[in-house]
Formats: C-alpha cells, sequence, structure tokens
C-alpha cells in the first residue's frame, strides 16, 4: 500500500472466491488481508463441493458393491456389503477440515493478513469488523479497493422450521448424523439429487416434493429425462411434482416421524400428506449479505439479497453508478452460484483492481452435479438456445448433434454404457451454443466443450482434432463430428 491505507486489497469473507482472489492479487504485487466470521474456504470447503464429493465418493462404492449384477456380469462377486456410517461422516468431515488448513497456511504463507470477525463497510475505503462475544478481536481497517466475497447461505421457504435433526439442509445433512430410513428431499436441483444418491446408496428411501412439473427443473430437458431413468427410476426414489411443501413439522428420530404437507402449486389445495424420518430442505441458496452496510457508500442489495454489479464486478450503487474501489464476487452477487465461478470472478476482479482491465465469459463457466453418473453442462439448454436463436432471427440455423455412452469403447469396458452427450449449435457458423452429458465422468469430459466455446472455437476448428482411444473423451469427439456444418466436409 501507498501509505496512505492499511491495504491495498482487503477482501469481506474467504471462501473459495476471496481466498482465489486474495492468492492473485498476491501475485500481482498488492498488500492484501481477509477478513473472515466463520472458516477458511467458506461454503465450498466446509460445507459445500468438498464433504458433499466426499459423502459421494464413500456411498458410490458401497452403491457400485451392491450392485451386483454389474460386478457379476465382470465374474466379481461381493457378499454381505455393509458399512459404517461414523467413518464415512468422518472421511468428509476430516477432508474438509485438512483443505481448510491447506488454505490458511497458503495464505499465510504469502504474506496474506487474517483477520477473524464479521465485516461491514463504513464508508469509502473503511471497513469495521468485530465477532460478537470476543472483545480481543475487531478493529476499523482501510483499503485502496475492498471486495466483497461473503457468498451465500441455505435458503430456506418460509413456514418451513429446520430442527437440525429431523427437518434440516445441506449444512447438517453433510454431517451425516443419521441415515434415516425414508428421507423427503425438497427440491431436485444438483443439491438434492446428490443427496438422493448418497442416501439411496446407503440405503434410504428418498421421495422429492418439487414445485415445478418435471424433476431436475434447469437442465436440458432431454438429458434430465434420460438421467432420471438412470438416477430416479430404478433406485428406491418416488416423487411429487408441481407441489409445495406447505407446511413441515418436524419430528423426533426413531419415535415420531416429521409430517409434510403438499399443496398443489398452482391451486394451492392440500393434495397429499406425508410422513417421513427426514426431511432435507435443498429449496437453493440465498446471498449472505445483509449487515454489510452498503448503504454507507450509496448501495444496496437487490429484491433477492444479491449485490449489484457490473461485467467487471464492480458494485454498483443505487442509481446504476459505479461505487469507486468496490467490487462484489461469488455467490454474493448471484451471477454464478458455483465455486470455481466464485473464484474465476475473483481473478477477474484483481485484474480489473490491477487496471488490467479484464470480463469473465460466464457462457463458457460449466456446472455439474456429481451423482452416479454425473451431470454436467457448459452454455445453454436446448430450449434456452432456440428461444435465443428465434429473437436473434436466426431460429432455422440451430442443429442438435448427440452420441450415446454405448457407442464408446471405453464407457462399455467399464460397464458404464448409460448416458449420452448432446451439443447444440448454428449450423451456419459452426458456433457452439450448448453442450449437455450425462454418464461416467461428465464433470471432467465437459472442459473440452467450455474451452472451445471461451476460446471461440467453432466445430470447424476442432472437427479434425484426434482423441485417444479408448478414452470417454470420444465422446465429446463423435459428438463433434456428427455435427453438420455448413461449408465443412462431414466426417
Ligand atoms: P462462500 O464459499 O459461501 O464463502 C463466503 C465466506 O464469507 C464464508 O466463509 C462466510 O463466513 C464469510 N462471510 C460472510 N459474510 C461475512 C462478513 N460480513 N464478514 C466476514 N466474513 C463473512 N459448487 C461447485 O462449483 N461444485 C460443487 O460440487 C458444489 N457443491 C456444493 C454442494 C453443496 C451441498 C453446497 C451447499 C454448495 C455447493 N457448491 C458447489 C456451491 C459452492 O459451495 C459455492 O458456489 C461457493 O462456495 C461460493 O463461494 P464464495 O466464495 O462466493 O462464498
Amino acid at each position: 500500500a501507498g501509505g496512505k491505507y492499511d491495504y491495498d486489497l482487503l477482501i469481506i469473507g474467504c471462501g473459495v472466491g476471496g481466498h482465489g482472489a486474495a492468492l492473485h492479487a498476491v501475485e500481482s504485487g498488492l498488500k492484501v488481508a481477509v477478513v473472515e466470521g466463520h472458516d477458511i474456504g467458506g461454503t465450498c470447503v466446509n460445507r459445500g463441493c468438498v464433504p458433499s464429493k466426499a459423502l459421494l465418493a464413500a456411498s458410490g462404492r458401497v452403491r457400485d458393491m451392491k450392485n451386483t449384477m454389474h460386478l457379476k456380469s465382470m465374474g466379481i462377486q461381493v457378499d454381505n456389503v455393509r458399512y459404517d456410517r461414523q467413518p464415512i461422516a468422518d472421511h468428509a468431515n476430516n477432508l474438509a477440515a485438512s483443505i481448510q488448513g491447506n488454505l490458511k497456511r497458503s495464505l499465510e504463507a504469502i504474506g496474506v493478513d487474517i483477520l477473524i470477525g464479521q465485516a461491514k463497510l463504513t464508508g469509502p475505503n473503511t471497513v469495521k469488523y468485530s465477532l460478537p462475544g470476543r472483545v480481543d478481536v475487531g478493529g476499523t481497517v482501510t483499503a485502496g479497493d475492498i471486495m466483497i466475497a461473503t457468498g451465500s447461505v441455505p435458503f430456506v421457504p418460509p413456514g418451513i422450521p429446520i430442527d437440525g435433526k429431523t427437518v434440516f439442509t445441506s449444512d447438517h445433512a453433510l454431517k451425516l448424523e443419521w441415515v434415516p430410513d425414508w428421507v423427503a428431499i425438497i427440491g431436485s436441483g444438483y443439491i438434492g439429487l446428490e443427496f438422493s444418491d448418497v442416501y439411496t446408496a446407503l440405503g434410504s428411501e428418498v421421495t422429492f416434493i418439487e414445485a415445478v412439473d418435471n424433476l431436475m427443473p434447469g437442465f436440458d430437458k432431454e438429458i434430465a429425462r434420460l438421467a432420471q431413468r438412470v438416477l430416479i427410476n430404478p433406485r428406491k426414489i418416488d416423487w411429487h411434482t408441481g407441489v409445495l411443501a406447505s407446511k413441515v413439522t418436524p419430528g423426533v428420530p426413531g419415535v415420531k416421524p416429521v409430517e409434510i404437507e403438499l399443496t398443489d402449486f398452482k391451486t394451492k389445495e392440500v393434495v397429499d400428506k406425508l410422513e417421513v424420518d427426514a426431511c432435507l430442505v435443498a429449496t437453493g441458496r440465498a446471498p449472505y449479505t445483509q449487515g454489510l452496510n452498503l448503504a454507507s457508500v450509496g448501495a444496496e442489495v437487490d429484491r433477492r439479497g444479491f449485490v449489484p454489479v457490473n461485467e467487471r464486478m464492480q458494485v454498483l450503487d443505487t442509481k446504476g453508478k459505479v461505487v469507486p474501489h468496490l467490487y462484489c464476487i461469488g455467490d454474493a452477487n448471484g451471477k454464478y452460484m458455483l465455486a470455481h465461478a466464485a473464484s474465476a470472478q475473483g481473478i477477474s476482479a484483481v485484474e480489473n483492481i490491477c487496471e488490467r482491465p479484464h470480463v469473465l465469459n460466464h457462457a463458457s463457466v460449466p456446472a455439474a452435479c456429481f451423482t452416479h453418473p454425473e451431470v454436467s453442462f457448459v452454455g445453454m439448454t436446448e430450449e434456452a438456445a432456440r428461444e435465443a436463436a428465434e429473437k436473434a432471427g436466426y431460429g432455422d440455423k440451430v442443429s442438435i448433434s448427440k452420441t450415446s455412452f454405448k457407442a464408446n469403447s471405453k464407457a462399455l469396458a467399464e460397464g458404464e454404457g448409460d448416458g449420452m452427450a448432446k451439443m447444440i449449435y448454428r449450423r451456419d457458423t459452426g458456433e457452439i451454443l450448448g453442450v449437455h452429458i450425462f454418464g461416467l465422468h461428465a464433470a471432467d469430459l465437459i472442459h473440452e466443450a467450455s474451452n472451445a466455446i471461451s476460446m471461440g472455437s467453432s466445430i470447424g476448428d476442432i472437427k479434425f482434432n484426434v482423441h485417444a482411444h479408448p478414452t470417454l473423451s470420444e465422446v465429446l469427439d463423435e459428438l463433434f463430428k456428427q455435427a453438420h456444418v455448413e461449408g465443412i466436409p462431414d466426417i
């Protein structure tokens, strides 16, 4: 810092977004501090991506062993498969703690000051922080630039009481304190789906309660239909769609069931009542932005609590003008609520702070759901792409190519032929509008498509690329080769 402020950059919140930004800022020569009110690593490391993937890894192995048909076809016999719940829970929690430690050490090693406390703005360039019940921490610091990276918390619809034991959110479910015989999951987005994978592998029955008329809203409809045939129908899962859980009464584990009243989403009439052992509320995430005191710089959060930003991650005031030297990244701005988007936005914001203008191309940011098999996508769904193309006047140029994992030797060798990949593209220009994959290691496979979109490659640029055989990557190779682009030879 040039002496005028305590720091060049102060980051409020040290989840993956704040952490990535801090590392990049130090690399760029800035003097940096982070203020964190809870745990370094935020949601992703402590209550999100990391523990959920650890639970999915362990429960996925249980599922594999129990799937005797699959193993028998390869001549493998596994009898009396059993698991112990506590070591699985420990695997998830210990991994989170260990990664949290790594992140903290990585900041300390490069001289980032870690301030402990809940922070709020008190005016341009100034932040006050404190922690209730701790007189030893707190203070006021100044910085040339300030970045809000405060993330999100589970969104719980009004009228659903969370007791943390029988009615709970992902925050509690990740601790795996028990495996209920029957669990209702409200919401069939990626968090609900991943937990249905964990619970059914560990022996629970699952009932989805979904407000929209189909399961897996937000995913490409065709991919969702296929995924449902594999992830939902053959497992101990049933569902109610087009309904709201309008009243939920917590129970007592092993003694009294949870009561859930379902009302029709449209008519609001009570249509059913369920009694289950537990209820996981997976109805999305809400920004964690209250108490930031944005008013002190002339800004305010939007109707849903997100901090408004422009494409350079600069905070906008109530008149839509840039608030100088104030940025917001990650879940708190609501642009793309995923861990890798948060860190990419953090890096992008640091570029802008260092006067190297940068705009992140959100159209190339992939998303994944880590069920067995996985679902991933980048860009638009077919429905969204067709709508956008109609509006832009090239509706008749939208084409689709598809390929099945059943045509992929590696997938078949693994006994994992369930799955498909689908690409939506423009047949006049070869532009890739969206790619969706359901199948083995879909979350890893999507990056070839996301890199192509980020580099602005057309199908013509990549159609003649060569992929090793036999690999799952040939699923994408096949997808590109099957596309018919005007002026490019078919293969
Ligand atoms: P966060 O990680 O939420 O961090 C924000 C930090 O700011 C927190 O530590 C908080 O304590 C701190 N903070 C907040 N307010 C203040 C304040 N006023 N002062 C000081 N500190 C403050 N994403 C993926 O990409 N892949 C996945 O597989 C994935 N799985 C998930 C599974 C689950 C169950 C959940 C819940 C989420 C998952 N996510 C996943 C989403 C991912 O966790 C978030 O997108 C990501 O954590 C957002 O990062 P962030 O830095 O914006 O915020």
